[in-house]
């Protein structure tokens, strides 16, 4: 449970939050556009039609039967409840909670119960350090991306072990408030979205892969294209990789080590700004 002067990584700041927890992703069709119009429409029907708790069974009931519930994982449950906070569409979140019904707490009429629902921390308040939490959220400005990495233990744990290792020291979260360290490290964690290696089942996150009521975890077959193990590997299966040569791997690991030197060099030279024309000086 984070303390007083932790962060909170569901909802960090003004400009981005969480709801993986609440299967945000877990729909068989979660692409942005996809769950932008899921939530955006299910938001403008919460704001049309509950005025208290006795509107919240139609509500329910309305969303169900308009809506594909079509889900990656059956075990998680997807939460009809979950929409957008702000009107600006930068925060997903709970349209039961207090903060958005008056201080009327409404969460005990979900799935989960008020209880949980409140009381969940999920395993990246345990695992990840409170730098590597600092950086992800001063790098990520963008719902839909921040939520699939700041629950990827993996992804951001081997960059930034990566990224400290080849500096001598952890890269310090002040610096990646803005410029173009900021622009590096979101460069390499939109790889999670847009990856050449992708691969296109519907049935894949990240190094999950589901089966309807089981998930398991998925591995690269790095014998059959005749290679070692790479040292990227960690990085390959959170980018839901899936490579049909040789070829494919080596092309994979010089984008990230590219990736990962560009940041080296630009954070050993110090300072980075944006200059007058937006072009990046260092
Ligand atoms: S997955 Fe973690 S960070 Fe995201 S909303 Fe749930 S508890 Fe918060
Ligand atoms: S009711 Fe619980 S599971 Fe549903 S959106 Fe709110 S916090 Fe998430």
């Amino acid at each position: 449970m984070p303390g007083p002067h932790d962060i909170h990584l569901c909802q960090p700041d003004p400009r981005k939050s969480c709801g993986a927890c609440c299967g945000l992703y877990n729909y068989k069709d979660s692409s942005r556009e996809s769950l932008e119009a899921r939530l955006d429409a299910r938001t403008t029907l919460f704001h049309d039609t509950v005025r208290d708790r006795r509107d919240l069974g139609a509500f329910a009931k309305r969303i169900t039967s308009i809506e594909s519930m079509e889900k990656r994982y059956e075990v998680i449950y997807c939460c009809e409840y979950l929409g957008f906070l702000d009107k600006e569409h930068r925060r997903v979140g709970c349209l039961l909670h207090p903060s958005m019904n008056r201080g009327v707490d409404m969460r005990d009429v979900s799935f989960y119960g008020r209880e949980l629902c409140d009381g969940h921390f999920c395993p990246s308040y345990h695992y990840l350090a409170p730098w590597e939490q600092e950086a992800v959220v001063n790098t990520i400005d963008d719902w839909y991306l921040y939520g699939l990495v700041i629950t990827d233990i993996d992804l951001v744990k081997e960059y930034f072990r990566l990224t400290a290792e080849a500096l001598g020291e952890a890269p310090d979260p002040e610096r990646l408030k803005s410029g173009l360290l900021k622009d590096l490290v979101y460069r390499f964690f939109s790889f999670k979205i847009a990856w050449p290696f992708r691969s296109p089942e519907a049935n894949r996150l990240g190094k999950y892969y589901f089966d309807g009521s089981q998930y398991m975890i998925s591995h690269i077959d790095y014998d059959s294209l005749g290679l070692e193990r790479s040292s990227f590997d960690k990085i390959f299966l959170s980018l839901t990789s899936r490579f049909a040569s040789r070829d494919e791997v080596i092309r994979a690991e010089n984008i990230i080590e590219k990736s990962i030197e560009a940041f080296v060099s630009h954070y050993r030279k110090g300072d980075s700004r944006i200059g007058d024309r937006g072009v990046y000086t260092v």
